[in-house]
C-alpha cells in the first residue's frame, strides 16, 4: 500500500486519521511534538493493523529538524499521502492577545504547512501521484471571536491549499482541506458547550472519526478529480 505522513497524528483528530489509514493498509509516519506516551499508546494499539505505524517526534515549527527527519525517509521512497493536521489554539480577545499566542498559532499552522509540505511535493510530482489534505477549521471560514490568531492561521492554510492545488493538478497530486466545526477532542474540552450547541444545526459536537472519514475519501484514489477544495465537517455550522 502507500506511505502516509500525518502531523499531529498521535492524538484527537489526527489519531483517528492514523487509525483509519493504518487499517486500510497504509504505512503511517506520525509526527508529534512532545507527548511520547500518547504516541506510543497509539502505536501499540495499532500493532496488529495491516499498515505499520512509525513515530517521528518533531516539532513542525522547527524547519531544520523537519527537513533532517524527512530527508532519509524521502531517500527511500516518496510519501503518497500527507495530512497536515498538527494545530494548536491559544484563544484570547484580540486586545489581550500575547505575542506568543499570535506567533505560536501561526507558526504551527502555516510554518508547519510549509516546512512539512515543501519537501514532500517534488517526490509526489515525480511519482505522478499525491494526496495532500490539511486540517483547517470553520473558524478559518467564518472567523470566531477570541480566535483572531487561529482564524487567520486557518484562513491562510486554505489560501495555501488552493494555490498549491493549481500548481500540481496536472501531475496527479491533489491538495484539499477540511474545515471541521466543533469536534470532541482535548482541544475543544474548554469550549462553553451549552452556548455553542445552539449554533450547531446538528446540536452535537462531531467525533474525530467523522473528520477522519472525509480525509480517508480525499486521500483515496477515488478522489482524483477533487482538488483545491475546502470541505466543511461541521454538523451544518456555517
Ligand atoms: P489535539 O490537541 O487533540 O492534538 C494535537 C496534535 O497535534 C497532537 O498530536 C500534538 O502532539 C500535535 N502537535 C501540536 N503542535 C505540534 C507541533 N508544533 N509539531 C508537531 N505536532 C504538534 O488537537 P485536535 O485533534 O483537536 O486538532 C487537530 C487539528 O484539527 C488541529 O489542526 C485543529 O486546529 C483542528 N481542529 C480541531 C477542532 C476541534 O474542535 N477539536 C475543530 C476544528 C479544527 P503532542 O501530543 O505531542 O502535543
Amino acid at each position: 500500500m502507500r506511505r502516509a505522513l500525518v502531523t499531529g497524528g498521535s492524538r484527537g483528530i489526527g489519531a483517528a486519521i492514523t487509525r483509519s489509514l493504518a487499517q486500510l493498509g497504509h504505512d503511517v509516519w506520525v509526527m508529534y511534538r512532545e507527548n511520547d506516551e500518547a504516541a506510543e499508546k497509539l502505536r501499540r494499539e495499532l500493532a496488529g493493523a495491516p499498515g505499520v505505524v512509525h513515530l517521528l517526534r518533531c516539532d513542525v515549527r522547527d524547519r531544520a529538524r523537519v527537513r533532517a527527519s524527512l530527508a532519509p525517509l524521502l531517500e527511500a521512497a516518496p510519501f503518497s499521502i500527507l495530512v497536515n493536521n498538527a494545530g494548536i489554539a491559544s484563544d484570547a480577545a484580540f486586545p489581550a492577545m500575547t505575542d506568543e499566542a499570535w506567533e505560536s498559532v501561526l507558526a504551527t499552522t502555516l510554518a508547519g504547512f510549509y516546512n512539512v509540505t515543501q519537501p514532500l511535493v517534488m517526490p509526489m510530482v515525480r511519482a505522478r501521484f499525491g494526496r495532500i489534505v490539511s486540517v483547517g477549521s470553520v473558524s478559518g471560514v467564518l472567523g470566531r471571536r477570541g480566535q483572531v490568531n487561529y482564524s487567520a492561521a486557518k484562513a491562510g492554510l486554505f489560501g495555501a491549499t488552493k494555490a498549491l492545488a493549481q500548481e500540481v493538478a496536472r501531475r496527479g497530486v491533489t491538495v484539499n482541506a477540511v474545515a471541521p466545526g466543533f469536534i470532541e477532542t482535548e482541544m475543544s474540552a474548554s469550549v462553553p458547550r451549552e452556548e455553542v450547541l445552539e449554533t450547531i444545526p446538528a446540536r452535537r459536537f462531531g467525533t474525530p472519526e467523522e473528520v477522519a472519514s472525509v480525509v480517508r475519501f480525499l486521500v483515496s484514489e477515488e478522489a482524483s478529480y477533487v482538488t483545491g477544495q475546502i470541505i466543511g465537517v461541521t454538523g451544518g455550522l456555517g
